[in-house]
């Protein structure tokens, strides 16, 4: 079988787990903090906080920001359902803004539509390792004094204009093993703001800087040093994994290219793509599906519902018709990209594909 997604660990992280287990400080401590530094580095950001998951990260983030019951944030409909629940823990309400057929990110178009008094942010997620149109949506944040908070769980070191994902507003990362890099569960919030940095540190700490000084509610939601020692070795190889997933993309739209039945993922201009998943829209996509899971390809379909359909949703009363995403739902279908896969998988997957196609 050709797994959909495998984490890539090795001596290296085995060691450093090996080595803080050795310490006796094995909740958050000193190599928590090196993990922050290095990551708030590679993101080109003043700051970051390290937490327990990708989830954690932006319910924090939003909690920083001060927001909650009676405000409304615009997020993507086309996600994880972490994305839209991380407002709902605030008591805020999210309002779900249309996305774009080929990159499947928000649609800042479709965001201006859903701006109301009560709208306090802005939340992009940068979809299967695709930046969200920065340039957009921070004009349309800077005109109506809007924040912006980064869903970047699906894109280490994706780029747009030059600049990394995570660093435009307050990002929020995840480090789940399916995740471009991991630490297990762990997540991270990246900001320029030192206030808010240091809002979410004490958020993620019982609301406490001192000792059993708590100075508003906060949550346990901190990363162990287990963890961070796992992510600073996985950092270090973010960049060759990516180029990895990268030529592995390439690879894919070549060999893909010439059956018409299906789109490729697109690039957009000024963006650097880091392949968290590789995602092609077909009309028989369950039919395809079924066919390589016969030749043993794993795949996945991210998301085969839309959040605002989901039961809980519904449950909350959502009715909203959003044509764009709900469609992508029956089409889309992930092959696998990730670094561990060989030439020889690579060109199975094609051709499985490619035999699908001419019997059809
Ligand atoms: C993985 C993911 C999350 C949540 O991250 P966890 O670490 O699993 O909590 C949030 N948003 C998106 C888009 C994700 O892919």
């Amino acid at each position: 079988m050709i797994p959909i997604a495998k984490p890539l660990l090795g001596k290296e992280e085995i060691n450093a787990v090996t080595e803080v287990l050795s310490s006796g400080m094995i909740a958050q401590g000193p190599k928590v903090e090196e993990f922050e530094l290095a990551f708030s580095e590679y993101t080109g950001c003043e700051y970051a906080a390290a937490v327990n998951s990708g989830t954690a990260a932006l319910h924090i983030a939003l909690l920083a920001h001060g927001i909650g019951k009676g405000d409304e944030v615009i997020t993507s409909p086309f996600s994880f359902i972490a994305t839209a629940n991380s407002i709902l823990y605030t008591g805020a309400k999210p309002v779900f803004a249309d996305i774009e057929s080929d990159t499947y990110n928000i649609d800042p178009e479709r965001i201006q539509e859903k701006i109301t008094p009560k709208t306090r942010a802005i939340l992009p997620v940068h979809l299967y390792g695709h930046p969200a149109d920065m340039k957009a949506i921070m004009e349309i944040a800077e005109d109506d004094k809007l924040i912006v908070i980064e869903d970047a769980c699906q894109s280490h070191g994706a780029a747009c204009l030059g600049k990394r994902v995570g660093s435009f507003g307050t990002g929020a990362f995840s480090f789940y093993p399916t995740k471009n890099m991991t630490t297990s569960e762990g997540g991270m919030l990246t900001t320029d703001e030192k206030e808010i940095a240091e809002k979410a540190k004490m958020i993620r700490a019982h609301g406490s800087k001192v000792r059993y000084l708590h100075e508003m509610l906060g949550f346990n939601l901190r990363m162990t040093d287990i963890a961070a020692a796992i992510g600073l070795v996985q950092l270090g190889k973010l960049d060759g994994f990516t180029a990895t997933r990268q030529k592995n993309a390439e690879t894919l739209s070549a060999g893909l290219k010439i059956i018409t039945e299906i789109a490729p993922p697109v690039i957009r201009a000024d963006c650097t793509h880091v392949f968290h998943q590789y995602t092609i829209r077909a009309e028989k996509r369950d039919q395809l599906a079924a066919f390589l899971k016969e030749k043993e390809i794993g795949t996945g379909i991210h998301y085969p519902i839309s959040i605002h359909k989901q039961p809980v949703y519904r449950e909350l009363g959502y009715k909203d018709s959003l044509p764009v995403s709900e469609k992508a739902t029956e089409e889309v279908l992930s092959l696998p990209v990730h670094p561990a896969l060989s030439r020889t998988d690579l060109q199975e997957i094609v051709e499985a594909i490619k035999e699908f196609y001419a019997k059809e």
